[in-house]
């Protein structure tokens, strides 16, 4: 077995479609499971929808309409014929998401999110498996909801490992080509659950450990993993091997292109990863091992973008010390901060965090009670993995340096 994933990117038009055909008939897709995200940027509007229908606005009906419109632009270019069954299919599940709005009575978000975003896989999928049988392709489009099953943390639900594993032995034809959600599970009462934003490639991780799968080949707009992101960095060079550690570091720190919670299951059955170009196949991309030595061995950079920096002092000048350090690690946790590097002194005490939560103003207010406080918002952090004083000049040059701290395999820089 094999299993593939295609992300938003590349299912973001007809013309991406139509490439995973060519992605399929070039490399081969015999025991392959192919897992696929929405369609281009079909998450972000349907949060659009949600926060529409959670703020009682007027735009609802316009935001869904949209969603519809960009689905159906694909569909008329892919099945001229418009009798064609995929429109019914597609329409009833737009259906479905019209009546559970309609219908729904829970004030709970994280429940509603879940059950209209996952509209966008569906349908995604739904076009994609048409296609290919269209045009002979012949494949079994799978509800992923059957076979991944989680519990009941809306929006970033925990695999249920044995529960999935049962479903996936028991019902998963190996022998023919296979077509599923990404991103998708169910909860013991079956409403559809999300594993977080971006967790496609997670699921393809999880099915390839199900499946005793050889390898998990990720189709990216990018050659593979490069050693910084394109969109900042100029001049970016493709890693050819990296192992399951170093990749792993590298999404922790924030290197987008690998969702974080992917490797965990592959390392555990020593499945390798690919990460390869949609645009060109054939190519080699990355692969990613075990135990494999970083080629080439050069600096990698990530750079967080949008981060707070927050520096503590004692308003007496006494030490920082475990019980004041266990108080603000109680704040941040409680105010869901995600801290991504901390500093600490006699007297002071620094984190850089994410503020996903948009509790910032929450958090300073505790603070400011008990210390001194500085805050820096919209700093970037860099993280370096195997730096050396060239990397690290390439990346202060020209900036104010807020916070910088080595260790031995990763510099990360704090700067406005
Ligand atoms: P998908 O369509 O699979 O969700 P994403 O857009 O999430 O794909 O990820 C691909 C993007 O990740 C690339 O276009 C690139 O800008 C970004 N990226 C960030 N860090 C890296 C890196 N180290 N190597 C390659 N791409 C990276
Ligand atoms: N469609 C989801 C998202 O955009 C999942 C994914 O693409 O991996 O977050
Ligand atoms: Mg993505």
């Amino acid at each position: 077995m094999q299993v593939f994933k295609f992300g938003g990117a590349s299912v973001k038009d007809a013309n991406g479609v139509k490439n995973i055909a060519g992605v399929l008939q070039k490399v081969g897709y015999k025991n392959t499971l192919i897992v696929v995200s929405a369609m281009g940027k079909t998450t972000n509007a349907l949060e659009v929808v949600i926060k529409n229908y959670f703020e009682n606005r007027p735009e609802l009906q316009s935001s869904l309409q949209e969603v519809k419109k960009y689905h159906n632009e694909i569909l008329l270019d892919l099945f001229p014929n418009e009798q064609h069954p995929v429109y019914k299919k597609v329409a009833s599940f737009f259906d479905e998401l019209n009546s559970f709005l309609k219908s729904n009575k829970s004030p709970d978000y994280n429940f509603v999110y879940d059950q209209v975003i996952g509209f966008g896989e569906l349908v995604s999928t739904l076009i994609i498996s048409a296609y290919l049988n269209e045009i002979g392709l012949k494949n079994n489009w799978i509800d992923v909801r059957e076979q991944i099953k989680t519990d009941n943390y809306y929006r970033r639900a925990n695999v249920n490992w044995d529960e999935t594993q049962r479903l996936i032995t028991a019902n998963f034809n190996k022998s023919v080509l296979n077509i599923t959600q990404g991103f998708l599970g169910s909860d013991p009462n079956n409403f559809t659950t999300t594993l977080g934003r971006e967790g496609s490639d997670y699921t393809a991780a999880i099915y390839a450990y199900c499946l005793n799968a050889e390898s998990v080949t990720i189709w990216k707009d990018v050659p593979g993993v490069l050693n910084a992101d394109p969109r900042y960095f100029e001049n970016a060079q493709l890693l050819h091997k990296i192992s399951y550690r170093e990749a792993i570091e590298l999404a922790f720190y924030g290197a987008s292109v690998i969702h974080p919670k992917t490797l965990q299951p592959l390392q555990g059955k020593e499945i390798p990863l690919f990460v390869k170009s949609f645009l060109n196949p054939e190519a080699p991309g990355t692969r990613i091992g075990k135990n494999i030595a970083l080629e080439p061995m050069v600096p990698c950079f990530i750079v967080k973008k949008n981060q707070v920096l927050i520096s503590l002092s004692s308003l007496d000048f006494s030490y920082i010390v475990e019980e004041n350090i266990s108080e603000i690690f109680n704040l941040l946790h409680s105010f869901k901060m995600k801290v991504d590097v901390i500093q600490n002194s006699a007297i002071s005490f620094s984190v850089c965090v994410d503020n996903i939560y948009n509790n910032l103003d929450k958090l300073l207010h505790h603070l400011k009670a008990k210390f001194k406080v500085t805050c820096h918002e919209n700093v970037s952090l860099y993280t370096i993995r195997h730096y050396n004083q060239a990397a690290i000049n390439q990346i202060e040059e020209g900036k104010t340096v807020l916070l910088k701290q080595l260790t031995q395999e990763t510099v990360q820089i704090v700067s406005k």
